[in-house]
């Protein structure tokens, strides 16, 4: 039974030391009520406060991990409904499913693994493979799912309902704790004995939410708690009804049998690739944690990935970049010198037209705390002040041999004053849009 604010408040210590980031113990005990923050963030609660908050601590979405190392997947902990409210925490992983009588299965699952792509800054590549028992052989599946193991580096998912080709399967991989998929009304003994065996976590099917509940208990009670549950509904309508179900009953109504990161199939009834694709778009959104694709390609990885970053970022924290300078083709003392801001998108989108120019160049980053040039400049968190400052910390008179800086565009406004706090320095203005950059080089830098 959740705890309100008042009843938590009681086991806090009540110094209001503002630690915890919020201003009184009082606050801090109301946002843990509504699951908006965790009892860690308060470094003195006592043991048995602990104990006593247990339940209000417990995150309404289990955190699970799906495999070892470095490529891991980590779903679930979420709090709240709507990222706004805080943010989502635990990116969907996206997985690709091959089969056993799939002569190229373990092509295709080498050649999903091994793709990545860089996005502002940021590595994104595909989370896991699914190797399903299409064949219901069970050496052949337990074969497959170690030649994949061999030649790929990701989390790995077991599909079969057959529990002695799952057992197969397990005795070549099961020392990288796979998904097991899955426990049904028919073989959930058998499928939660091999889960303990291999202290793998284990995904439930269930037709309805009911037969999901039931399930989820039985497993933890049989001592399997780290659970995904799929819910059985494929298609647009059915799994955004099913999905929003699961995560308000956990969120609002703390119902801890579905309280566990769910499993999705975008592929299963889609007419098209892009079909697919767009049905996984929804999933990332609304609300799936491990989404298995039946295809894949660069073309459809590369837009998920990227909605994935856009709606796994905290959305009060822009993804920043360090302030400092950074070299573009490698520059000497007399090349080029712009200044910008340390929004991610904006650097890139600097960085990229800089590099393509042909003008090597040094980029000076000052830190307006993730705001891009109009929105930091009306913020009043870049003006010449900031930009002065900035060059004289990192050293920009002692480096280059020239003292000529280059403005974006935008920020013209910003020229007076800052030839005022840089006397000696040719203040340049430049274009308002990066891709402008290349051709005003070439007019204006000798
Ligand atoms: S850190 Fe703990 S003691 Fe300090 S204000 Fe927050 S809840 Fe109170």
């Amino acid at each position: 039974m959740a705890l309100t604010g008042v009843q938590i408040y009681k086991f806090l210590p009540k110094t209001n030391c503002k630690e915890c980031g919020f201003p009184t113990c009082l606050s801090f005990a109301m946002k843990l009520a509504q699951r908006a923050t965790e009892l860690g963030a308060c470094p003195y609660v006592s043991d048995e406060a602990k104990s006593n908050l247990e339940a209000a601590s417990r995150p309404p979405v289990r955190l699970v991990t799906v495999g070892v190392g470095e490529k891991k997947i980590e779903v679930g902990n979420e709090v709240v409904l709507f990222r706004h409210e805080k943010t989502f925490v635990h990116p969907a992983g996206l997985v690709l499913r091959v089969k056993d009588s799939d002569a190229d299965a373990v092509a295709k699952a080498k050649e999903a693994a091994a793709y990545s792509v860089e996005r502002v800054g940021i590595n994104m590549y595909l989370d896991g493979i699914a190797i399903e028992n299409d064949s219901k052989d069970a050496a052949k599946f337990a074969k497959l799912a170690a030649d994949v193991k061999a030649a790929t580096d990701v989390a790995l998912i077991l599909m079969s309902s057959d529990t002695a080709a799952m057992k197969a399967a397990l005795e070549k991989v099961g020392e990288d704790k796979p998904l097991i998929y899955a426990a049904t009304a028919d073989n959930a003994d058998a499928m939660i004995e091999l889960a303990k065996k291999y202290s793998c976590p284990l995904a439930v099917y269930g037709n309805g939410l009911q037969e999901v509940a039931d399930l989820t208990e039985q497993a933890a009670k049989a001592g399997v708690e780290d659970l995904v549950i799929d819910p059985a509904t494929r298609g647009y309508a059915d799994s955004l009804d099913a999905l929003t179900q699961i995560r308000r009953l956990a969120i609002k109504k703390s119902f801890v049998a579905l309280g566990y990161p769910v499993i999705t199939f975008p592929g299963e009834g889609a007419e098209s690739i892009d079909d697919e694709a767009m049905l996984a778009g929804m999933h990332i959104a609304k609300y799936a944690s491990i989404i298995v694709l039946d295809n894949f390609s660069p073309a459809v990885a590369y837009p998920l990935l990227t909605a994935r970053l856009n709606i796994y970022t905290d959305p009060q924290k822009p993804i920043q970049m360090a302030a400092g300078v950074y070299p573009l083709g490698d520059p000497k003392a007399d090349s080029v010198l712009c200044v910008t801001t340390n929004f991610s998108l904006t650097y890139f989108s600097i960085a990229g037209e800089l590099e393509n120019s042909g003008y090597p160049s040094h980029l000076l980053v000052c830190d307006t705390e993730g705001l891009s040039v109009l929105t930091a400049w009306a913020a009043g968190k870049f003006d010449a002040e900031k930009i002065a400052k900035a060059v004289k910390e990192f050293k920009l008179p002692d480096t280059l041999s020239h003292k000529k800086i280059i403005l974006p565009g935008g920020v013209a406004v910003l020229k007076g004053d800052l030839e005022d706090e840089l006397p000696d320095w040719e203040i340049l203005v430049g274009p308002r849009e990066a891709m402008a950059i290349g051709s005003y080089l070439k007019q204006n830098w000798s």
